[in-house]
């Protein structure tokens, strides 16, 4: 079980909307740190020193969550362009930044080059683009991402990997390292990233014996010690009340038992690297809204200020979002809601057929693990506008960490002053 708390209570939340207005996405910064600790404190007791968890910036791209993640000896996982100039303008470059990406634009390669990031080739073809882009010339340090295809099976969100459009299979990659150490490449990296939102710690530890494994064969057939193995993102979060969280420490052991178990006598000790995303910050952020109109036809429905435009998990995949309403955590939850937002698509609810206490038009209404993957996904079909992002400080103060779309950013892109000559 986990429980479905409130960073703050209902008067603050209260408080934080009178200053900023709903709908607004609140995360947890003491929080955060605290799991990041935590996270870094795990790998260190397992014994792996050099441990980076490089966090997927796609979770959620704001540079002060990032400033705070790289304060906390946390890397970044970037996979375009933007990301990476997001990166630098937090002021975080070099080796800290693991760029993985597919059907890479030349110009993404380009910027990863330039930032001294660890570059991740998603295809064996992408080694001489990258040589070429670098005036001949490949990058000191080259990591793989290795797609084990029928070998492993894969997960409802990422799909099977004989399925999935990354990586390079099990021969392309030993022929990639190879060519790579013709060309002189020095230091190497192995990556994989087969799952998503998984909660099995079981599936984890076969990940990591699956490259540990890819690890020992390297040594083994080219001689490479590989440099880091890094384990990919996919650590799930208890999304429902009834999941289960994996708790750091035990993932770490997990992985320190396929470590000793593969590597023990292998004569390579690659460090550890992970990408994580979701479980790093998706528990702590909450999109908080207000019940705007309610309606009861062949069911009864309740219209949040928010839409899918804000969070559409649940739009895309059906996913469940915890929802609570503040101040009536005790009331029974003797009525059945669909939760919606005001898009002109009928996936545009938040959820579906949830027994909740009764809503009245005025409440707050909160969904949870707004963290990650949440106000990142968010677009502006239908003309709907995403919303702001708050930041609750350690001193329990709020700072605006972006504020809300206007329609001035709708149109942005647009020229009206054409119109006028335009017949
Ligand atoms: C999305 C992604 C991640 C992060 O996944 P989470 O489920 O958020 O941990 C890590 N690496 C790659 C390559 C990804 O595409």
């Amino acid at each position: 079980m986990s429980e479905k708390k409130l960073p703050v209570s209902q008067t603050r939340l209260e408080e934080i909307a009178a200053t900023y207005g709903t709908p607004y996405y609140l995360y947890d910064e003491g929080a955060i740190r605290a799991n990041a600790r935590a996270l870094n404190a795990a790998f260190a007791d397992a014994g792996f020193t050099g441990f980076v968890e490089h966090f997927a910036v796609k979770a959620l791209p704001n540079p002060y969550i990032l400033k705070v993640l790289d304060e906390e000896g946390l890397g970044m996982d970037c996979s375009s362009l933007p990301e990476l100039l997001l990166c630098e303008r937090a002021g975080i470059t070099g080796e800290k930044i693991m760029f993985t990406s597919n059907q890479t634009p030349d110009a993404d390669f380009e910027k990863a080059l330039a930032l001294g990031a660890i570059v991740n080739l998603d295809d064996i073809t992408h080694i001489e683009v990258l040589e070429a882009l670098g005036g001949g010339r490949l990058p000191e340090m080259l990591s793989f991402r290795y797609n084990p295809g029928p070998d492993k099976v894969g997960n409802s969100i990422i799909g099977n990997p004989v399925e999935a459009k990354y990586g390079l299979t099990r021969g392309q990659l030993f022929e990639a390292y190879e060519i790579a150490q013709g060309k002189g490449v020095k230091r190497f990296g192995l990556h994989t990233m087969v799952a998503s939102n998984e909660l099995n710690i079981e599936y984890h530890k076969d990940t990591a014996r699956m490259v540990f494994t890819l690890a020992k064969e390297l040594k083994e057939r080219l001689g490479i010690a590989l440099e880091f193995v890094n384990l990919g993102g996919g650590v799930g979060i208890p999304y429902k009340p009834e999941d289960e969280a994996i708790a750091w420490p035990a993932l770490a052991r997990a992985v320190r038992g396929a470590y000793d178990e593969i590597l023990g006598s292998a004569g390579v000790a690659p460090l550890i690297k992970t990408e994580y995303g979701r479980p790093i910050t998706g528990p702590y952020g909450w999109l908080v809204c207000r019940a705007i109109r309610e309606k009861h036809i062949y069911r009864d429905y309740i219209g949040l200020d928010a839409s899918m435009a804000d969070l559409m998990r649940p739009g895309l995949y059906g996913a469940y979002h915890h929802v609570t309403i503040p101040g009536k955590e005790d009331r029974p939850a003797d009525q059945v809601y669909d939760i919606v937002g005001g898009l002109c698509e009928n996936n545009d609810k938040f959820a579906v057929q949830r027994p909740l206490p009764k809503i009245d038009v005025g409440d707050l209404v909160v969904l949870h693990e707004g963290g990650a993957h949440a106000r990142a996904m968010g677009f502006n079909y239908n003309g709907k506008l995403r919303t702001k992002e708050l930041l609750l400080r350690e001193d329990g103060g709020v700072l605006q960490i972006r504020r809300a779309e206007t329609a001035e950013d709708y149109f942005a892109t647009l020229d009206f002053s054409g119109l006028k000559e335009f017949k």
